[in-house]
């Protein structure tokens, strides 16, 4: 027999008074470990759906939110409170709401600012379920919603007086444009008139631009992206002051989109490499931005740090543009594009962003599907535009890999190959 490591775990009831049967043990032998004096070094993760008490005066005590603590994970959960905790922390916030996705997130925050008969003003450029759960669903509920170009300073106060929204809702930095939002401006032009500013700053992260600090009421996140950034979570968020956060933590009581304990516990992980990720990304994304800009085949490059943002510049933390990069390739249609992703040896066609993988996406395929292609270009976006998430690989390999890409798609011969050692890399 192995000597006691001194967690002695009782093989009885849960109350502890009976030993029971077979059956009786196999459900309950060695579960509920009386309290620790040992402190684990990371968030254990607490896959209980429901919490109990020595005695039921403290069970009521929490239901009536006079007492901190869990009852049910559909209210609360410990490990899902250690993500929130960690992102509140991040963005600057009082607190923190998990959700079981990025749309569940934006769902709720929009949720928490209309009613029936309210007016949201949005950026024309919106990733496209935020377009389509204002144009579809909030539509249907008797929200009506006024698209407006969120870098044109004077058409969204324009639009905002006119229309006399509740809600004005932007992206920090846009998709697939990289457009970055003036969010000091945008939150005096929505508060002027009475109405609340909610930012989604998934592009961005907390690490390069904190909106609440700069006047937005709400803070959203697809957690599925660079907050976990490994690509095998699906997470959002809300950061917001506490009063904001209570209120929907209740409207979540109802509504029950709630976050799986493994999945906070994949993204709270996530979270403590952001800032390594993210400046590495951010500096990899502008050495590629540049190699585009430089490159035969590109017609057009859109990244921040390569743009100028105006006073916008003034939201970054840090002199860092993330590591999002979007170009159009020279001439190119829908069947250069594919020829060009189907020929990526490194870099994933997948539908996701802000993983350490590099990932590229057609968006007038995927984000953008819904438009015709005279309704994106009207947008800027052309049938030859590529978004492109870079990762933490070597850089030289990402340039390569594009490189060798858009010679197949654009059918070039003799392609100038950049590897660790050639020429091309050496412009990086
Ligand atoms: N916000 C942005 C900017 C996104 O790109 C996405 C997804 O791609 C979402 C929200 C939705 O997030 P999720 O897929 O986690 O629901």
């Amino acid at each position: 027999m192995p000597e006691s490591n001194g967690d002695e775990r009782p093989t009885t009831s849960p109350r502890g008074r009976h030993t029971g049967g077979f059956a009786t043990r196999a459900v309950h032998a060695g579960e509920r470990a009386p309290k620790p004096d040992f402190t684990p070094t990371v968030t254990p993760i607490h896959p209980a759906s429901s919490f109990f008490y020595d005695d039921t005066e403290t069970l009521d005590a929490v239901f009536a939110n006079e007492r901190s603590g869990y009852v049910y994970t559909r209210y609360g959960n410990p490990t899902i409170r250690a993500l929130e905790t960690a992102v509140a922390s991040l963005e600057g916030t009082a607190d923190a709401v998990a959700y079981s996705s990025g749309m569940a997130a934006i769902h709720a925050a929009i949720l928490l600012d209309v009613r029936a008969g309210d007016r949201v003003v949005a950026a024309r450029d919106v990733y496209g379920a935020t377009y389509a759960i204002l144009t579809k669903l909030f539509a249907n509920l008797g929200v009506e919603t006024v698209f407006v170009d969120i870098t044109d300073l004077d058409a969204v106060r324009q639009t905002v007086e006119r229309v006399r929204p509740s809600l004005v809702c932007c992206e920090t930095v846009s998709n697939p444009l990289l457009r970055v939002a003036d969010i000091p401006a945008l939150a005096g032009i929505a508060h002027a008139s009475g109405a609340r500013l909610m930012v989604d700053n998934t592009f961005a992260t907390p690490y390069l631009v904190r909106p609440a600090s700069h006047g937005a009421d709400t803070v959203v996140h697809s957690g599925t992206k660079y907050l976990g950034g490994h690509g095998d979570a699906t997470a959002g968020l809300i950061a917001a002051d506490a009063e904001r956060c209570l209120a929907l933590r209740e409207q979540a009581k109802l509504t029950g989109p709630t976050l799986g304990p493994f999945e906070a516990w994949l993204t709270l992980r996530g979270i403590k490499t952001l800032p390594l990720r993210v400046a590495r990304q951010s500096e990899s994304a502008a050495r590629v931005a540049r190699w585009l800009a430089g490159h035969p085949d590109v017609e057009a490059v859109y990244y921040p740090g390569l743009a100028d943002l105006g006073p916008a510049a003034a939201i970054f933390e840090r002199p860092a543009h993330g590591g999002m990069v979007s170009f159009d390739l020279r001439g190119a249609g829908r069947e250069q594009v594919f020829r060009f992703m189907a020929a990526l040896d490194l870099c994933m066609p997948a539908t996701t962003l802000g993983d350490v993988y590099s990932l590229v996406l057609y968006p007038a395929m995927s984000s953008h599907r819904a438009l015709t292609s005279e309704q994106r270009a009207g947008i800027g976006i052309g049938d030859g535009l590529v978004r492109l998430s870079v990762g933490i690989e070597d850089v030289e390999d990402i340039t390569a890999d594009l490189d060798a890409a858009m010679a197949v798609g654009l059918g070039r011969s003799g392609a100038p190959t950049a590897t660790h050692d050639s020429p091309l890399a050496s412009r990086l």
